[in-house]
Parts: C-alpha cells; structure tokens; sequence
C-alpha cells in the first residue's frame, strides 16, 4: 500500500464535499476529493437539479391557465416526457463537468472509488491510503426502508423511479414528511396524474407558521392533490392491475388504490464509512457535529446529509457547512449560523420561510411583534392571481430585530433570500420598512409587512 499526504482529504463529492474541497484548496490547502459515483451527489444527479427541471416544467403547463386568461390560445398543447428526461440528463452531465473543472483549477485530486476511515488521519480508498491532517465525511445519506408492512413490493419506489421511467404513474399516492413529497405530487398533478399527498404528521409542513401551511393546503387541494394527514399505512395488498393500501387516520380506514406508493425518507448513511476507527458510532441517526463542523473524533468534519436530522436534508446548508468545515480545517474558526437556513417548498404557489416562527419566537422568550401583507392586494399579485400568496415577517418588540420572515407565492424562494440578509445582519422592522423595492413587484410587500408590524401599513385596508 502507498501513502500519499494531504492537509485535507474530503469523503464525498456531493454538495457538501465539493464546496468544503474547494474552500480548503483556496486557502492554500493540499486537498484530495474521493467520489464513489457521481460528482455533484444527489442534488445534481438525481436531487434538486432534475426535480427543479421537472418542476419547472410543470409550472411552465399550470401558467398557461394564467395566459388563457389574459387572452393568450395554446390549442393543442402536448408533452413529451424522453424530450423533458433527455433535456435535464445533459444539464446535469453540463454540471457535472463544470464540477470536475472546478476541481482541476483549483489543483484539487479526485480520486474515484469507494472511501472509508482507516484510523486517525488516513482514509482508504482502492488499496491506496490517504494521510490528512484533517478530514472531512461528505457522504450524505440514502433511502430508509419504509416501516409499513410489504415495503419490499416492487410498487414501493422512491423519486430515483421517476428519473428512469418510460411514462407517468397514473395514480400515486406520496407518503411521508417535509418538502419533496409535496412537489412531487405537483408535478404529478399539473402533468395530468392522480396524486394523493399523505403524511403521518398532525399537519403538512407541521413546523411552519399556520397561515402558511394552511394557504398552501388549500392551493394543493384547489388543484385536485387530496391531503391526508395523520396517517398510518396499515397494509399494501397487490391486486391484479394495481397496488391496494389501507390506511388508518385517527379511528376513520380508508382504502386507496394506485399504480405506485412513493416514500421518500431518507437518513445519514453511517454503516461502511469506518466510523469505528475514530471513535465515532455508526448506530447514530446521523454524526452530530457542532457550530464548527466538528465531529467527537479529533480532526475529523462532517457536513450535508451525513451530519443532519432529515429535516435538514437541503443542499444549500450542505454546501454551506462544507465552507465552513474547511476554513476550520485550515485553521480558520468560522461557526455555521443556522438560524439563517431557508425552508424551502418549490410548489406553485412556494413556499419559503427562514428563522423563527412566531410560536418559536415566543417559547424561545421573546415579546413578538408580527406582520403581514397579502400578496392578493399587491399589484404584481393581482397580475399574477397570487390569491394564496402572504408575506409574513416575526420581530421582537424592543428593537424590532427581524427573527423569522415567512413567505407563500410565486417565485418566493428567491425573495427569502432578502430575509436571509435581514436575519444574518440583524436587520429591524423599521430598516426593512424603510427599503423601497422596486414598482411592481411582490418583494414591495415586504415592506409593506414590515409596516404592519409597526403598526402603519399603507396600502392594508
Ligand atoms: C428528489 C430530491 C429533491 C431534492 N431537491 C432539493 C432542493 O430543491 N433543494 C435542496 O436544497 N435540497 C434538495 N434535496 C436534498 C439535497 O439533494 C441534499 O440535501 C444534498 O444533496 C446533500 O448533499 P451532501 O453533499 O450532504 O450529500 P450528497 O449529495 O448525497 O453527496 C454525497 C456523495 O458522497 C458519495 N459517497 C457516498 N459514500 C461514499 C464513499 N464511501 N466513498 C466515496 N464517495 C461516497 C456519493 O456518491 C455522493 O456523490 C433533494 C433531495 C431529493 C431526494
């Protein structure tokens, strides 16, 4: 076995491994990537890039109820769904490349092979042993096996399926929590699907502020997507042309059949990775890390997927850690800021939400001061029919500090990225009100929401 030496050797090449490689190679570092399959991970080969395409796509079907309305005819609309796969597979093979440039300006190597942990400061890869000084776990996760009985039943599939599919499920049903189960049933929904959303939360998106979640249950339910909350699987029975599941919500049965049942719970994939030999236990639910990236094991960082409660399964705080992770490696001391990770839901109407609710906001101590201005009277919202869309801001009373803005409507996950900004510098109410958005757009009700929480909207009745 050779030996070769590196100040950082990163696991992982996916959203985390990737930024966290290039940081520490910015800041002087030796740095080796070590990729089993595909550079960019799940978020550019089977995550957010190709289900953003898809969505998009399906958005781009939905406006066209708009544009009848402004007088816009398109008779004979079709899909072709190889052209929609055949388009978002070479953006992704675009991506990819652009990745694998980046590694080689940056003078990083890219080892491709399984990885493992080899004890403190070496990691294995091909028979080959890499020594670090630091090293850093980018490995993510991967699909959990649902609970519910017959899950094995080739009719269980996950998002992967529909990246392979020669045609739609006509019927599906989605189970499970968080983001991806609700877009999904979207896209499904707006391409001409039967989909069902189920969840055995109390609430869709049960964490968000109500006014939120409730205008986003009733924007599905408009569009003929059934939410079933609180719900047990009780059992998958497979019937001659397709697949019969029971469940259970609250004492009430029902019967549902399908063509598929699609789970999509994923979790920290920790078994294999050699946790072992640095005192690390692989029996978590994920390897918990602090502010830093730091994990329990001297030298050793974990970001993304692999370091997260699936809740915090989102590649933007995965790309995030992975900069902060190798400006520690570096001898840098950067802390991640949590509280300013985006929420978001990429339906139509989205939904997009950072920092506090304002029932966090209350049982975190805090005297709260709350604002909202509907998108339904702001004038691009009236354009838009944004009927569903609200802007909503939480605040402390004293200084006016901004904790949390929360957001539903049309293209609000680039909006919350001013609510971001507000919440990392520590923005007040009277700031944002005083900022003049420009004319027409739905980003004014901000402001405008802002002003509610001050007590002086101007254009509320
Ligand atoms: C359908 C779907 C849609 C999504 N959409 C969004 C979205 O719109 N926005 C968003 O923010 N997030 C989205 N996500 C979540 C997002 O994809 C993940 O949070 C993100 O990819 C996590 O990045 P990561 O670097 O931690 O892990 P990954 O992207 O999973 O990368 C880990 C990499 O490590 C490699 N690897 C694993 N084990 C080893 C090993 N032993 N040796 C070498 N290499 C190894 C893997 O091959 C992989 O490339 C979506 C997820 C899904 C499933």
């Amino acid at each position: 076995m050779s030996t070769v030496n590196y100040d950082v050797v990163v696991l992982g090449g996916g959203a985390g491994g990737v930024a966290a490689a290039i940081r520490a190679a910015q800041l002087k570092g030796r740095v080796a990537i070590v990729e089993d399959k595909f550079l960019g991970g799940l978020c550019m080969n089977r995550g957010c890039v190709p289900f953003s395409h898809m969505l998009t796509a399906s958005h781009i079907l939905d406006s066209l109820n708009l544009a009848k309305e402004m007088g816009i005819e398109c008779s004979q609309v079709s899909t072709d769904f190889s052209a929609l796969m055949k388009r978002q597979d070479d953006l992704s093979t675009f991506m990819r490349q652009g990745v694998h440039g980046l590694l080689n300006k940056n003078g990083i190597t890219l080892i491709t092979g399984r990885g493992k942990l080899a004890g403190p400061g070496k990691i294995e890869s091909k028979g080959e042993i890499l020594s670090a000084k630091k090293i850093i776990l980018a490995t993510g996760g991967d699909w959990a096996k649902p609970s519910f009985p017959n899950s094995d039943l080739p009719e269980v599939i996950n998002s992967d399926y529909l990246l392979t599919m020669k045609r739609l499920p006509q019927r599906c049903l989605l189970f499970g929590e968080g983001p991806r189960v609700i877009e999904i049933a979207q896209f499904l929904r707006l391409l001409g699907s039967k989909a069902w959303v189920s969840t055995p939360e109390a609430a869709l998106l049960g964490n968000e502020n109500k006014t939120i979640r409730s205008r986003l249950v009733k924007a599905l339910q408009a569009q003929g997507i059934p939410i079933l909350t609180g719900i047990e699987i009780l059992s998958l029975r497979k019937k001659k042309e397709n697949l019969e599941v029971s469940l259970k919500a609250k004492d009430k049965e029902e019967v549902i059949y399908v063509d598929v049942l699609m789970t999509l719970q994923r979790r920290a994939m920790l078994p294999g990775l050699g946790l072992e030999t640095v005192g690390l236990d692989e029996k978590r639910e994920f390897i918990e890390v602090n502010e830093h990236m730091q994990t329990s094991a001297v030298d050793v960082y974990a970001v993304g997927d692999l370091a997260a409660p699936a809740a915090n399964h989102y590649s933007h705080l995965a790309s995030a850690g992975g900069i902060v992770a190798a400006q520690n490696a570096m001898g840098l001391k950067t802390a991640l800021d949590r509280r300013s990770t985006a929420r978001v839901v990429f339906t139509r109407p989205q939904v997009a939400c950072v920092g506090l609710t304002s029932k966090e906001a209350r049982e975190a101590g805090y005297e709260v001061v709350e604002g909202a201005a509907p998108l339904s009277m702001n004038p691009l919202g009236m354009i838009l029919n944004q009927n569903e869309g609200m802007i909503e801001v939480v605040a402390e009373k004293r200084y006016g500090e901004i904790l949390g803005v929360h957001l539903i409507g049309e293209g609000v996950a680039e909006m919350v990225g001013i609510g971001i900004l507000a919440i990392n510098m520590e923005a007040t109410l009277e700031e944002l009100s005083r900022t003049t958005f420009p004319h027409p757009t739905l980003s004014e009700s901000l402001a405008e929401a802002a002003r509610d929480a001050l007590g002086r909207a101007i254009y509320l009745p």
